[in-house]
Order: C-alpha cells, then structure tokens, then sequence
C-alpha cells in the first residue's frame, strides 16, 4: 500500500522527502512554494536531481502537491480569478519541473453567485491555467471540501461536473482527491460500515472510482454534516479507528495513495499517525 504524509520543503524539496522517508512513508506531499504568498520563484534543477535521487532511493511515489491557499478558480471577482488562474499556472509549471505526479487543487468559493457561475469560473480557469502548456505527465485532483460557507466540491455530482465540462476546454487531465475529514464533515458517513459502503459506491458512480487517485487520511474533531474542517489525529475523532480500518482496507480504496494532514500538536505525532495507519492495515490482515 501507498502511505505517507505532507512533508515540509523549508529546508529543501530533498529534505521534504528524506522526512517522509524517516518516518516510513513510500508517498508523499508538499507545497512547491510558500502556501500563503502570490510570488513564488521555480525550483533549482540541481534541487530537483536531489529530489529525484531522495525519491528513488527511499521508493517514495507518487509525489502529491497541494496547491496555493490563496489561490481561487471559482472566484466571480474577474481580477481575483485571473489572478489566482496566473498562481495556478505557476503550480503547473512548478510540478511539472519537480516531477510531482499529483497536483491537488481546492474547487474555490463563489461566495455571492450560484453554484453553477462558480463550477463555470473553475472550468474556465482550469483551461486558461494549462493553454500551451504539455501537461501529459501531470493530473490535476480537484478535493471535496467540508462545504463551509460557499465553498465548492463538498458533493461529488459538483466535482464530478467539472471534469466532464473540463474536458471539452483542455486536454489537463483531471482526478480527484478525496479527503476523509472533508467527508464526513459535508454529509458523508465514512465512520460506518454502511456509511463507508454507500459512500464509495457514490464515489464510483459520480466520480469514477479509478479517477480518484489520492485519500487524504485525516481524522475530522466535527461531527456528520458539522462543515467543520478540522484535522484529527487518526482514531482520535469522529471516525474513529474502526472506521480508518474500514477505509484503508476498503478492495476500492486499497490502491490508492492514502496521505496524512494531521495536525503536528508535539513530537512524534507525525511518526504516531503513520505507525497508526499501518496498524489499522495490518489488523485487517490478520483478521481474514
Ligand atoms: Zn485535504
Ligand atoms: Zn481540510
């Protein structure tokens, strides 16, 4: 199984994956530029060879990167979108040079239009963030969200609409990345088996199973249906462990890449979660 957490590149993208490395994970996820700035410089080549060595040395594929926080598709402010379209072509071209096979991608917020002028402005500036650009190594995930506020992608009939409409603008190719918190915080029960159950199926049917490349495995501190988007370690919110078992030994969800946005309290929480999940796959074994 593919395993692994969101690692920092302060120090350099090599040390983000040797850190992934120590605490035994065989995937990955960065930003490729500071989250909360507009500028952002591409990476040195030489930084990127180092990467590319720490990668194959440690088995650590894919490598996911999330994209900007500041960065909207769905705005219906016009200079905000196009701003945000000119960020995201730069996270192309960032995972592009690194080699990332992922890129993750938040939908945006339309706040004060309708969901439909929201899905069209994501589309829109998808197509215009890629134009020119040989984007054949690359997907774009587009994550549900906990569907706070006006935030787009907390159902997936939103996501599931706009790779379809996509398809018909660009040739970027488009996946999902589903993130477990996120889920169960918008309306989906994955804490139960029978909620887990008609989830996928869901999944599958809106989504396509085989489009939804990346699990961000995150615990969620609010409830069903609270639109709270706040982390929890593993097991210790309201999925719980039995429901994490239930997820990450799900015959659908088995070969996907499960990535951990757990919050970093004290030491050793980020090794704790990773020793978490790989006993919660390992119980499942043994129980067959
Ligand atoms: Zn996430
Ligand atoms: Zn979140």
């Amino acid at each position: 199984m593919r395993l692994g957490l969101h690692t920092s590149i302060a120090k350099s993208l090599e040390n983000a994956a040797i850190k992934a490395a120590e605490v035994g994970a065989n995937t990955f996820q960065i930003f490729s530029a500071s989250p909360r700035m507009w500028r952002a410089s591409p990476p040195a080549p030489s930084a990127v060879k180092l990467l590319e060595r720490a990668r194959d040395r440690h088995d650590l594929f894919p490598l996911v990167i999330h994209d900007n926080y500041l960065i909207n598709l769905a705005s219906c402010s016009e200079p905000l979108r196009l701003q945000s379209t000119a960020a995201f072509r730069g996270e192309i071209e960032r995972a592009l040079a690194i080699g990332a096979e992922y890129l993750v991608a938040h939908p945006g917020n339309c706040k004060g239009h309708s969901v439909e002028q929201g899905i069209y402005a994501v589309i829109r500036s998808l197509a215009e963030a890629a134009q020119g650009l040989d984007t054949k190594k690359l997907t774009v995930l587009l994550e549900n969200t906990a569907g706070s506020g006006a935030a787009l992608g907390s159902r997936f009939e939103e996501l599931g609409v706009m790779r379809q409409f996509a398809a018909e603008l660009t040739d970027l190719k488009i996946g999902f990345c589903i993130d477990t918190c996120h889920c169960l915080a918008s309306g989906y029960d994955v804490s139960s088996a029978l909620g887990l159950k008609q989830t996928v199926a869901e999944m599958d049917r809106v989504l396509g199973i085989e489009n939804v490349r990346v699990i961000h495995a995150n615990d969620s501190k609010g409830a069903l249906g609270s639109h709270l988007d706040r982390h929890a370690h593993i097991g210790r919110g309201c999925i719980g462990e039995e429901g994490f078992r239930r997820i990450l030994n799900h015959p659908k969800l088995r070969t996907k890449a499960f990535i951990l946005e757990t919050p970093v309290d004290e030491e050793g929480d980020e090794l704790r979660n990773m020793e978490t999940l790989k006993t919660l796959c390992r119980k499942s074994s043994l129980r067959k």
